[in-house]
């Protein structure tokens, strides 16, 4: 293999782990009371801005450029890039919110909810789907250029505490102790893990892989961290979604500077 293959691999598998080691820590914030658990809000706003314009800016665009302008007889190029990223968007709707009976980004507090049978089992299954493309997301990125890898990771990363945090606080709230909800927030690491290891693998999809992940982002960012942020009393919250999409702005900026 080239060695510059080489080198992004090691680099995919480092920024995974980076993404994964997130996932644990917001899930050993739970059951725990302690000053940093408020902090995780701030993360969910600015990491919606960021990974809205993260996936409207950058990997919508990238998708449109790496398709061939060939199309099929019912869609042309574009339509097909539009189609996989509504495909990544109800994928997302599908695993977290038509297959698990309770599910919502943040606190879980619903005992009566989620102490039904499956309903935390199947929350963490969609999740674990979610942190799988989360993977594939990076990769993808990295398969194509060193700043689109890089800008899709801080996408990840920020929301990579408060996902560990969601999930363990589900398991709690079933009703399991905290080792259960721990080892559910390393599953979703490892689910990162999965997805960047498989998209080295897969590496000729990258084409339809990118603008599936850009659905997911955007089904993660406005669907299902958004309506956090709107939870949030008073304006700051939802200030700091415009400071996360200025982020990305100011990172292009720099970059074509
Ligand atoms: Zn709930
Ligand atoms: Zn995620």
């Amino acid at each position: 293999m080239h060695s510059l293959e080489t080198h992004r691999i090691v680099l995919a598998m480092l920024l995974a782990l980076t993404a994964a080691l997130a996932n644990v820590a917001g899930g050993s914030l739970v059951a725990r009371r302690v000053w940093s658990r408020h902090y995780l809000k701030y993360f969910i706003a600015l990491g919606a801005g960021f990974m809205l314009a993260t996936a409207m800016l950058e990997m919508i665009p990238e998708s449109v450029r790496l398709r061939a302008p060939a199309g099929s007889v019912f869609f042309d190029s574009s339509e097909i890039v539009f189609l996989l990223v509504l495909g990544g968007y109800f994928l997302v709707h599908f695993f977290e919110h038509a297959l698990a009976p309770h599910f919502h980004f943040g606190e879980e507090t619903h005992r009566e909810e989620i102490s039904h049978a499956h309903a935390s089992s199947a929350a963490l299954l969609g999740l674990a789907i979610h942190s799988f493309f989360d993977g594939v997301a990076i990769a993808s990125g990295l398969l194509v250029s060193a700043w689109l890898g890089g800008v899709i990771f801080m996408a990840i990363i920020l929301h990579k505490m408060p996902e560990g945090f969601t999930v363990a606080s589900l398991m709690i709230a079933s009703g399991r102790g905290r080792a259960a909800a721990l080892l559910s927030s390393a599953i979703l690491g490892a689910a990162t893990l999965l997805g960047v290891g498989l998209m080295f693998v897969l590496h000729r999809t990258v084409a339809d892989a990118l603008p599936v992940t850009a659905g997911v982002t955007l089904y993660v960012a406005a669907s299902d961290l958004i309506p956090e942020v709107n939870r949030e009393p008073g304006v700051w919250v939802a200030v700091l979604v415009f400071l996360g999409v200025a982020m990305l702005l100011a990172l292009k900026a720099l970059a074509n500077a």
